[in-house]
């Protein structure tokens, strides 16, 4: 219909340039025409499918709504019976929970008595530590006054031992000296022992001399006896003689041999003593 109104209105004979160009565009245009019939086909049948997908999707669609539904009341049945569980499981932890809070107020309760009667003891036995501790600084002060008197007996003390000392040494000095003295003293005695020994020695000998003289008769030189005629006698003058021998001599003179004092036989006595008669003691 299009080439023919072409052809009819505006073909132009003359100018088969132009006729050429039309029958071109005329071909492009049938060309185009098929070419959108087959686009509109291919639209149509995709169109056909893209309904199907719809048909298909809307069916997928109530399948997971009705499945979306059961869940959800499921999912509302399941949650309600776990939250009535839990519930129940928190009402018995709250309980539980109370119990423990009743037990600790009880705890509380009984731990502030304990805690008042601590402070009172403890500001008791902090009265008795300020009483103690104001004792303790008395006996502080009495064994430091105790302490500077002791060190002033420990000064005296040392005073009185070095002054001790000091006359111990001067003793010792002293008893030096005197044992020097007396070994001096005991060697001056030896030999005055050994001088009084000769001396005594010699006496001892004049003894025996004289002794030989004194048990001797005067008369006749012989020694007189303890009995007997030439018995020791004395005359009043108290010389001894031999009884025989001073008789004869008295019958001759009337005086002592020895004194010449006066004698006669009145005078003659015997004499007993043991050591005028030296037969019997030697
Ligand atoms: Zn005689
Ligand atoms: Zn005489």
């Amino acid at each position: 219909m299009d080439s023919d109104l072409i052809h009819n209105d505006s073909f132009d004979p003359e100018d088969a340039y132009a006729a050429e160009q039309v029958e071109w565009l005329l071909q492009w245009n049938n060309h185009l025409c098929m070419e959108s019939d087959v686009a509109a086909t291919a639209l149509k049948m995709q169109l056909i499918s893209v309904n199907s997908l719809k048909e298909k999707l809307k069916l997928k669609l109530d399948q997971l709504g009705e499945m979306l539904g059961d869940a959800c009341s499921s999912l509302e049945h399941r949650s309600t019976n776990k939250l009535d569980d839990e519930f129940q499981t928190l009402k018995a932890k709250l309980e539980e929970t109370q119990n423990k809070i009743h037990l600790l107020i009880d705890r509380d309760l009984e731990l502030r008595r304990t805690v008042e009667q601590l402070t009172h003891d403890l500001q008791f036995v902090t009265l008795q530590k300020d009483q103690l501790t104001i004792e303790r600084d008395g006996m502080v002060l009495k064994l430091e006054e105790q302490e500077s008197s002791y060190k002033g007996m420990v000064a005296k003390q040392d005073q009185q031992i070095r002054s001790m000392q000091v006359i111990i040494s001067e003793s010792q000095h002293e008893i030096c000296q005197k044992e020097a003295l007396r070994r001096q003293l005991l060697v001056d005695l030896e030999g005055q022992e050994q001088v009084h020994l000769q001396q005594m020695e010699a006496q001892r000998q004049s003894l025996v001399e004289n002794n030989e003289d004194s048990i001797t008769c005067s008369i006749c030189w012989v020694t007189w006896d303890a009995d007997g005629d030439h018995r020791v006698v004395s005359l009043a003058c108290g010389h001894l003689f031999g009884h025989s021998c001073i008789r004869n001599y008295l019958m001759r003179s009337e005086s002592c041999p020895i004194c010449r004092q006066a004698a006669n036989f009145l005078h003659i006595r015997f004499i007993f003593g043991r050591h005028v008669l030296p037969n019997q003691t030697q």
